[in-house]
């Protein structure tokens, strides 16, 4: 991570309020930099499919990995969550969305919040959007020979609580409701994270670019590779059908690093 990149992540996390912050060497500290001379078993050819290597200051503010107790799990963050009161969405909200698939998934989709028909089942994406999602999953996976149903998946949201008129997330309400999110992605700790639309990439990478630059590329969180795609909600506009295509070209390049 050069200066820029830093000086960028730490007005993010101003942005979104953190006031301090620990450094704290990343896992196998004492390794870096060290060279072997050992012969290592033969590497495979990068596939078109795979991230790029980590960046190794990836980690250097594992901050959010600190909101992370040891032998988290979902059970564990649903029930610390309880009747969440701790930001105004909860005033509004029928249901706790909190998330639903696989608890090892190696795969993690996030979108922005619960939408009416997702505050009345309290589950992620069942709505139009997320009837696109899950065809968007296994329509590609299909076509693309691999064995995956969205079962097989992890998907929640940013927020857990239907926003008043399905309005976007505030800041202060992202970053009360995303400590959740963080520690749920850490305990599932997948193999990479689809983040869908503009919100999630806020919560996620340190970034203001938007969701059109950075799709179709690897970025990460806390070292784990992450694909930015269009929040299917988009992808519903008649009008969006580049958008649609490139949709299903992201998803592709997710669904065979993940699971060739
Ligand atoms: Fe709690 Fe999250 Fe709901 Fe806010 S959005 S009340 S933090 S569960």
């Amino acid at each position: 991570m050069d200066r820029d990149q830093l000086r960028r992540r730490l007005v993010f996390y101003q942005d979104l309020g953190f006031r301090t912050l620990y450094r704290r060497p990343p896992v196998g500290a004492a390794a870096v930099g060290k060279r072997t001379t050992e012969p290592g078993p033969a590497k495979a050819p990068p596939s078109v499919f795979d991230p790029p290597p980590p960046e190794q200051d990836a980690t250097l503010f594992s901050v959010l990995a600190d909101l992370a107790p040891e032998g988290d799990t979902l059970a564990r963050i649903r029930e610390e969550m309880g009747e969440c009161t701790r930001c105004r969405l909860h005033e509004g909200r029928k249901t706790i969305v909190f998330g639903s698939g696989h608890e090892q998934a190696r795969l993690v989709f996030v979108g922005e919040g619960p939408g009416a028909d997702e505050d009345e089942q309290g589950l992620p994406f069942v709505g139009r959007a997320g009837q696109l999602l899950t065809q968007m999953i296994e329509g590609t996976a299909k076509r693309e020979g691999i064995p995956l149903v969205r079962a097989d998946v992890y998907i929640c949201n940013v927020v857990k609580c239907r926003p008043p008129e399905n309005r976007t997330p505030l800041p202060d309400e992202m970053e009360t409701c995303g400590k959740f999110l963080f520690r749920q992605i850490l305990a599932i700790r997948p193999k990479a994270i689809c983040v869908l639309g503009a919100t999630a990439v806020k919560a996620l990478l340190v970034t203001r670019e938007g969701v059109t630059k950075l799709r179709g590329n690897w970025h990460r969180w806390q070292g784990i590779p992450v694909m930015v795609t269009y929040h299917p909600a988009y992808l519903l506009r008649a009008y969006n059908q580049t958008a649609k295509r490139e949709a299903w070209e992201d998803l592709k390049k997710v669904l065979h690093y993940v699971y060739d």
